[in-house]
């Protein structure tokens, strides 16, 4: 009895399909969790589309993503000093990101040095080599193996500035007689991208897209749980880890828990006041034993009883409401990129979120499921 991702397989393929002939020089993001796919299921998608460079966030991830897929990879984390210190750091069909002058000079210094991109500050400020520095590594910059030049921009703010800011740094590197034949970037919208490939015609864009192309189509795989167990309880009967007092009704043990990403307060920036005010009122629903969980079933949300347990969540169906039966799945909204499923299924119906959480966070905060 499993916490489950079930994909409707043929939907979300041409889901990708279109995402992918509409982009141009799209290179999937490949990380972390594998946006709750899982790395190697898309590589293999990578491997269907026939796309030439997937992207990566760190190089212990080039393994995973080598069990299907053979082309290009591209590590975004920047090349650390360390690194260059621990031994070689060519791959094979292996781009590396440069983000610091020191580590680019080291490079430009190296016997067989990794194929090179370079990482230019953006308003993000999270990387990058900021233009005032590029005069000082011109030479190195001729020296080593550059393939283009990446910018990680924002996903909100000011979009004129971003795409401005994009075109500064461009010009920039071209100041120091450095053109690069492709230019890597992050959350550009495709008028955004159309509009820079217009004030750039001689630069290759290629957008590094993840949620944009794994997630764009939620309705074509769902998440579930399944029901371990349902008892009836009494009004006032403890339970649970903190044993407080329930409310009559059907208590329900679904499969899902914090050790599948349930139930996890996610960070979030920017949520202001009001967010606060929300975050405060939902805890002390929680205090009631009435805290929202991410399950539904027939159309309704279900309650934790308790706080969610590793593997398992109790649910309190109130008493007079017909509750679902043991084997029944349970629908589960969650947040992609931080959960684990215990099972995939890629012939399956999904199911429809209903209030699916956004995997921008901080970009379109979500408290509400969360506690
Ligand atoms: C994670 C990441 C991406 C992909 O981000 P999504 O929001 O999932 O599309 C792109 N570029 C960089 C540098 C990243 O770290």
């Amino acid at each position: 009895m499993t916490f489950r991702l079930s994909i409707d397989g043929p939907a979300w393929d041409r889901t990708l399909r279109e995402v992918y002939d509409r982009s141009p020089g799209l290179v999937p993001v490949i990380k972390g969790n594998g946006y709750g796919f899982g790395a190697a299921l898309l590589a293999t998608r990578c491997t269907q589309l026939g796309v030439p460079t997937v992207a990566v966030g760190v190089p212990a991830e080039i393994a995973s993503v080598r069990t299907a897929f053979d082309g290009e990879v591209l590590v975004m984390a920047p090349l650390r000093m360390d690194e260059l210190i621990a031994g070689p750091v060519a791959g094979s069909r292996v781009l590396r990101t440069i983000a610091q002058v020191e580590v680019l000079r080291a490079v430009a210094e190296l016997s067989v040095p990794p194929w090179v991109l370079l990482e230019l500050d953006s308003p993000v400020h999270r990387h990058g080599i900021s233009p005032a520095d590029l005069p000082a590594v011109a030479t190195a910059l001729r020296r080593v193996p550059l393939v283009g030049a990446a910018m990680h921009l924002p996903i909100g703010g000011n979009r004129r500035a971003v795409t401005q800011s994009v075109l500064r740094a461009v010009s920039a590197l071209r100041a120091t007689g450095v053109l690069p034949e492709s230019l890597w970037v992050s959350h550009l919208s495709s008028d955004e991208i159309d509009w820079l490939k217009r004030q750039e015609p001689g630069i290759v864009i290629r957008p590094r897209v993840g949620t944009g192309l794994w997630l764009a189509d939620r309705r074509t795989f769902g998440a579930s749980g399944t029901v371990l167990d349902a008892r009836a309880v009494p009004e006032h009967q403890p339970i649970g880890y903190r044993q407080r007092r329930s409310a009559s009704g059907t208590l329900i043990v679904v499969s899902g828990g914090t050790a599948h990403g349930v139930g996890l307060r996610a960070g979030c920036a920017g949520g202001g006041r009001l967010h606060l005010i929300r975050a405060a009122m939902a805890g002390a629903a929680h205090g009631a034993g009435l805290a929202p969980s991410p399950f539904h079933w027939a159309g309704n949300r279900l309650r934790f009883a308790d706080v969610p347990h590793m593997q398992v969540s109790m649910l309190l169906i109130p008493a007079g409401i017909s509750a679902p039966a043991v084997g029944e799945p349970l629908a589960c909204d969650v947040r992609m990129t931080v959960t684990t499923f215990d099972g995939i299924d890629l012939s399956a119906v999904s199911h429809r979120p209903v209030q699916a959480p956004s995997d921008h966070i901080g970009v379109r905060c979500e408290s509400r499921f969360e506690w």
